[in-house]
């Protein structure tokens, strides 16, 4: 009998084992993966979560040989703001490493902390008690066994597709269908030193910043009716649309070798899942999900495993009422925390950004002082309150000589 059950042992599942684990829990860690392995991800990670990373002594494993990144350039149409925040939690650059090499590090120190880990390991079943608790898991090994395992808490750490939100009958809240589709790939020649992420005209969008081994991570994004067309001819329209959104980028990556086939995925819609129930909770994308526009679920996934952490070490001692309702507050915190990131997530994912979020970050543009403070926006440093604060708006507006089209 574990303490608790993890499935899903990537950005979520991984450092909730292993706080568990630190903390003389005893855990089960199951994937059906192996490691390293990819999965579908462009891999860029904000300070908060380097900064989390960094105090659970996994930073340097966890990013690898990946390019420091200190400068960047963001477009939204015709504005464009290049610089870097100031450092942010200790955190002076941020770093995009490859999944094979991220979640094989938080894997590894899962396994050190404690945790047993089972790898290629499907879970198919929940096992409930006859009050409708759940128990524990049923699943298949890699070599077809199928065998049961029982705890006090089963998280589903699952990801978007989360096999364990369905069987516990989790509730779906705040959905928003998804905008775009992304294709990307990684490139190797790619001169660039710094990150790019540049939503042009006619609603599409580039993205290119270093990863490991060298390489370059290249992405573009339009709108989903596009999709069909897009995919007729998608090498032709990959390059396309850089040279749309970005003409001063376009031949360097008409000169780059692509080292890796091109990947195309229609995004998940955005959603929150209810985080938990008797015996049961979610962590991650499994149990809430936005668009990658702001770079946020790695972030996210650390920061909630934390959270998650903390309440079951809470609860784990106390009788399941108490433990359910550890359960709850944490789920309610994480909605609270994430609400104002989410909504705007869901509004700037349409690439076409509503007036007054537009003069707001028309006139960041025109200062470094608020250019800086535009990248603490984005990094999740300062919150969209504070940044859109209407006196805030007014005194920048002021300073540098900016007319907004929308009353301030
Ligand atoms: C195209 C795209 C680009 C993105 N880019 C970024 C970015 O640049 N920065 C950022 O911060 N976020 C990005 N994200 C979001 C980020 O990838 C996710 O938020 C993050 O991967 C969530 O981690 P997770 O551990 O919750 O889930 P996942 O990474 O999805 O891991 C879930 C794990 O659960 C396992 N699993 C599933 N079902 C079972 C089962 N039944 N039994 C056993 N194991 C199971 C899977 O094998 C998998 O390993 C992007 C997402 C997409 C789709």
């Amino acid at each position: 009998m574990y303490d608790v059950i993890v499935v899903g042992a990537r950005c979520a599942g991984s450092p909730l084992a292993m706080l568990l684990a630190r903390a003389g829990r005893r855990v089960l860690l199951v994937d059906r993966a192996t490691f390293p392995s990819d999965t579908v991800s462009t891999h860029f990670i904000q300070q908060t979560g380097l900064a989390l990373l960094r105090d659970w002594g996994v930073l340097a494993a966890a990013v690898g040989d990946a390019t420091p990144i200190r400068y960047m350039t963001l477009s939204f149409k015709d504005i464009r703001i290049s610089g870097f925040s100031d450092p942010i939690d200790g955190i002076d650059a941020v770093y995009a490493p490859r999944r094979t090499v991220l979640d094989a590090a938080l894997v590894e120190a899962a396994q050190s902390a404690g945790a047993e880990v089972r790898q290629g390991y499907s879970v198919e079943e929940l096992v409930f008690d006859d009050e409708g608790r759940v128990v524990g898991i049923r699943g298949r090994s890699a070599a077809g066994t199928v065998s049961e395992e029982r705890a006090r808490v089963v998280v589903g750490a699952d990801g978007a597709n989360s096999t364990i939100a369905r069987l516990a009958g989790a509730t779906t809240y705040n959905h928003v269908p998804a905008s775009c589709f992304i294709y990307y790939s990684y490139f190797a020649g790619l001169p660039w030193s710094s990150f790019h992420h540049r939503t042009g005209h006619d609603e599409q969008q580039m993205g290119a910043w270093p990863t490991n081994d060298g390489l370059h991570l290249v992405a573009v994004m339009r709108k989903r009716p596009r999709f069909r067309a897009f995919r007729a001819a998608d090498e032709a329209n990959f390059q396309e649309v850089v040279d749309q959104v970005t003409p001063d980028l376009g031949d360097d990556l008409r000169q780059a070798e692509r080292v890796a086939p091109l990947q195309p995925m229609l995004y998940p819609d955005n959603y929150y899942r209810q985080a938990s129930g008797p015996g049961w909770a979610l962590v991650g994308d499994a149990g809430y999900y936005k668009d990658p526009y702001t770079g946020n679920g790695i972030a996210d996934a650390f920061r909630h495993a934390g959270m998650l952490s903390s309440a079951l070490l809470s609860g784990l001692d106390t009788d399941d009422q108490v433990l359910d309702t550890a359960l709850r507050a944490y789920g309610a915190h994480r909605d609270e925390e994430t609400a104002e990131t989410y909504n705007f997530t869901c509004t700037i994912s349409e690439l076409d950004l509503p007036s007054d979020i537009y003069d707001a970050f028309d006139a960041s543009s025109r200062h470094e002082r608020y250019r800086t403070e535009f990248f603490r926006l984005l990094a999740g440093a300062t919150p969209g309150h504070e940044f859109f604060a209407p006196e805030r708006l007014e005194r920048m507006y002021r300073e540098v000589g900016f007319q907004p089209t929308v009353g301030a």
